[in-house]
């Protein structure tokens, strides 16, 4: 999965990197459907035994353009594990009271705790994409976020917090493709937003943000990941090993039960 990790220091051109690369399954999407399940298990039993020793937290950033698939990750990777335990926050435009505080305030208070899993969908780094692309805040305002965004994670990772950033690569055709469908499937109709469209119309202005947001905070600490996701399924799957690759980096065991449990007589 390394080929998809963002060496920190390097300076990322996204047009260099292919949306429709599957170089890291050599099966079909059937073949990737059967490893996918066999993830869910994986999965649920990393998940079950992350909840019970309440001592890690791992938090998944999960940013992209429209129609990527943030939501869809959501979804089906993480339909096997127990909802107890696990946070999903969809960061939206800030709120009058959200806005009267720093732009990491909202997202703090989100982050997961001991033996959770949190994820964001779309997240802080939404204050150097949309915000700089619509001239929020001046561009000195927004520069120097990538420090602060740098020393903030750092600090969630020194305190215990393992961070998993996944950015969803699509491209331009691609969206077309799903967001016609999205008009034509009525069951996917309500997702449709006017304000795609204007937002694709500034295709190019995103890709810069996203290209100098990712060069800015890949770090050793918490890299970013740059994953094709033309194909559904195989973004789904290479999302889901990343998942329990970090899981599996934590060497998770259950605590150990009360002493003397051995010998105990329920009457
Ligand atoms: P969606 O994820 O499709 O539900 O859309 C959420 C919308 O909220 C997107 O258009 C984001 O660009 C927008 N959004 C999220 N965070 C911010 C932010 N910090 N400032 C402005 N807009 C934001
Ligand atoms: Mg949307």
């Amino acid at each position: 999965m390394d080929r998809y990790q963002l060496k920190p220091g390097s300076k990322v051109r996204l047009s260099e990197w292919d949306p429709k690369d599957h170089a890291a399954f050599s099966g079909d999407k059937t073949a990737g459907l059967e490893e996918l399940q066999s993830l869910d298990q994986r999965l649920a039993e990393l998940q079950s035994i992350l909840y019970a020793q309440q001592k890690h937290k791992l938090l998944v950033i999960l940013q992209a353009m429209d129609t990527a698939g943030k939501d869809g990750v959501i979804k089906r990777v993480f339909n096997s594990v127990n909802p107890q335990g696990v946070g999903v926050t969809s960061f939206k435009a800030p709120t009058p009271l959200e806005l009267a505080h720093d732009y990491l305030w909202r997202a703090h208070a989100q982050v997961p705790c001991k033996g959770e899993i949190g994820i964001f969908n779309r997240s802080y780094y939404e204050d150097v994409l949309v915000v700089r692309v619509h001239q929020l805040v001046p561009e000195k305002v927004w520069h120097r976020r990538y420090g602060h965004i740098r020393d903030f994670e750092r600090m969630l990772v020194d305190e215990g917090t393992t961070i998993l950033k996944i950015y969803l690569h699509i491209d331009q055709d691609e969206q077309k493709k799903r967001l016609q469908e999205r008009l034509d499937t009525p069951s996917k109709r309500w997702k449709f937003n006017p304000d795609d469209l204007s937002e694709r119309k500034l295709w190019k202005q995103y890709m810069e943000a996203y290209e100098e947001a990712l060069t800015e905070t890949s770090t050793d600490y918490a890299p970013w990941h740059i994953l094709p996701s033309n194909r559904e399924w195989y973004r789904n799957l290479m999302a889901a090993r990343l998942i329990v690759e970090a899981l599996d980096s934590l060497k998770l065991a259950y605590p150990e039960p009360p002493p003397g449990v051995e010998k105990v007589v329920i009457e």
